[in-house]
């Protein structure tokens, strides 16, 4: 299909910009990318608006009107925008990869807000010089897959980058079948990766590594500056520090929800520490350490329970990457081996908090204690593979239920023990639970856990139900599921199936690369 050309800037009013646009991120010069256009696509539609976010941003109404349609398909640019894609590298699946880019994503620049300044990308754009053999495109099945799992992330309080909106065109595209394609506004403070350091430091190109790093610590890290107090004044030691415990974090965070994202490639790993390039991800149904979500990945490297371990490798590329700023090995090593301590640190506190244990404070052998419980439950879920959202938010409710009663029963655990097979292993377990926790906490502990146990996350059964549906023109179910997963702690009455175990078919679903 002949593409139109792109039509006349999108302004409001009278050629006033509706977004304030910077490019911080331009003066960093041309080695770091290439100016060009979003290629146009026919007959877009919006497929979803994301009102909440545009509202949290201090962005008008006017964003999200039909003019705007055409800007955020590709087909127009917004006044002041100037577009670009950007080049990177990366290792995938354990091999460097040499140079990649942004091979289908297109920046247009940051816009002021109320949260600071926006990158925004429109994601299907069109192709780029680093499209390589790729088309530039996206298809709508997993643009939805994007728009609703960034937001259901930033509902779970997980750092990831946001999608604004989504705009669906019947402009064919080939994938495994005929599909149809899709452009995803995403909005994140900045999308730099560790790929686009790893790309300087590959082509020994160290005056663009330093810059980059500046420009890195200057815009989006400035808590750098504090933090190579650490490291004997050393920015470079700081910036690798602050990346390493953002990244623990939200390696923490997404074990603890049960997020498996299925490509951690070091292209696909922020440097803000974000959940970002949403492929083949997949929340568990059962809780299984070695489920491999995506059906490209033989090896099962990106295997739920490896996910901490990749992340640690990619931040040793990382490392490789700045050591030769940082020249200092022995300091670069032991910023790495912060993460060791770090990572179990905050999966354990994450993990205390969906047992309602909480207290940062709380005393070192207190802590080996709870991870011991921990550790009990996990593998007592592992044998049986109980499904891992049902099972937390039930326990969530069960602990409720106990708190309300005169003395604990073991009926009143019902609601957990209903699920697995070895009911006396678990109630032998709830024992040593209840004793830890002590009874008379149950009401404040069970308020807790329902606020970090979530009752709704977005399984691939529920995505597909909207993806078919879209698929036949329909878009509204991917409005439910948004504002579901938006507030996904929430009871949300009359919603109760989108809560319940995955049907049958759901373990049919293949998630591949394929996107
Ligand atoms: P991903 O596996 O989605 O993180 O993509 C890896 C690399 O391939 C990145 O450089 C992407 O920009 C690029 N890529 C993926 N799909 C396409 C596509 N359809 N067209 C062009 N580039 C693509
Ligand atoms: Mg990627």
């Amino acid at each position: 299909m002949s593409s139109p050309p792109l039509v006349s800037p999108v302004s409001h009013p009278h050629d006033l910009p509706v977004l304030d646009w910077t490019h911080r991120l331009t003066q960093l010069g041309p080695r770091f990318f290439t100016h060009l256009q979003p290629t146009p696509v026919a007959a877009p539609r919006w497929a979803a608006r994301n009102e909440a976010l545009r509202v949290e941003l201090g962005w008008p109404n006017a964003l999200f009107d039909d003019e705007h349609l055409q800007a955020f398909a590709g087909n127009a640019l917004m006044v002041g925008s100037q577009p670009l894609a950007t080049v990177y590298s990366g290792h995938q699946f354990g091999q460097w990869a040499g140079q990649l880019g942004d091979g289908r994503a297109i920046w247009l620049g940051e816009a002021a807000s109320a949260q600071g300044p926006q990158e925004i990308q429109l994601k299907g754009a069109g192709r780029t010089p680093y499209s390589r053999g790729g088309d530039g495109r996206a298809v709508l099945r997993s643009s939805i897959r994007e728009y609703l799992c960034s937001e259901a992330m930033h509902g779970l309080g997980i750092p990831t980058t946001r999608a604004l909106c989504l705009v669906a065109s019947p402009e064919p595209v080939r994938r495994e079948t005929m599909e149809s394609a899709a452009v995803v506004a995403r909005v994140a403070p900045s999308f730099l990766r560790f790929g686009h350091f790893e790309h300087f430091s590959a082509q020994g190109d160290m005056d663009s590594l330093r810059l980059l790093a500046d420009h890195a610590i200057a815009h989006h890290l400035p808590e750098c500056r504090e933090r190579a107090v650490l490291w004997q004044g050393n920015m470079y030691a700081a910036l690798l520090d602050e990346v390493q415990e953002r990244t623990a974090k939200l390696l923490a965070k997404w074990q603890a929800v049960g997020f498996c994202h299925g490509v951690m490639n070091t292209d696909n790993m922020s440097l803000l520490g974000l959940t970002i390039d949403y492929g083949p991800f997949q929340f568990l149904d059962g809780f299984d350490p070695g489920h491999i979500c995506n059906h490209s990945d033989h090896q099962g490297r990106y295997a739920y329970g490896r996910q901490p371990n990749v992340a640690y490798w990619n931040l040793y590329c990382l490392a490789q990457a700045l050591a030769s700023l940082i020249d200092d090995q022995e300091m670069t090593l032991q910023v790495l081996e912060g993460y060791k301590t770090l990572f179990p640190r905050y999966l354990g506190d994450a993990m205390r908090a969906k047992l309602g244990l909480v207290g940062d404070l709380a005393p070192e052998f207190e802590r080996e204690a709870d991870w011991t419980l921990v550790e009990d439950l996990m593998q007592l879920m592992a044998a049986e593979k109980v499904d891992f959202t049902v099972f937390w938010r039930q326990l969530s409710q069960a602990v409720v239920v106990q708190s309300t009663a005169v003395a604990l029963t073991d009926a009143g655990w019902s609601g957990v023990t209903d699920l697995v097979l070895d009911r006396p292993r678990l109630l032998k377990w709830l024992s040593l639970y209840t004793e830890r926790a002590g009874q008379n906490n149950f009401a404040a502990m069970g308020q807790q856990m329902l606020r970090s146990n979530p009752k709704f996350v977005l399984r691939n059964h529920l995505a597909e139900i909207a993806i078919r549906q879209a698929q036949a023109g329909d878009f509204s179910e991917i409005d439910t599921l948004y504002n579901l997963l938006k507030s996904p702690f929430d009871e949300h009455p009359g919603m109760q199936a989108y809560a319940d175990l995955p049907p049958d078919w759901a373990g049919q679903l293949e998630i591949s690369c394929s996107s």
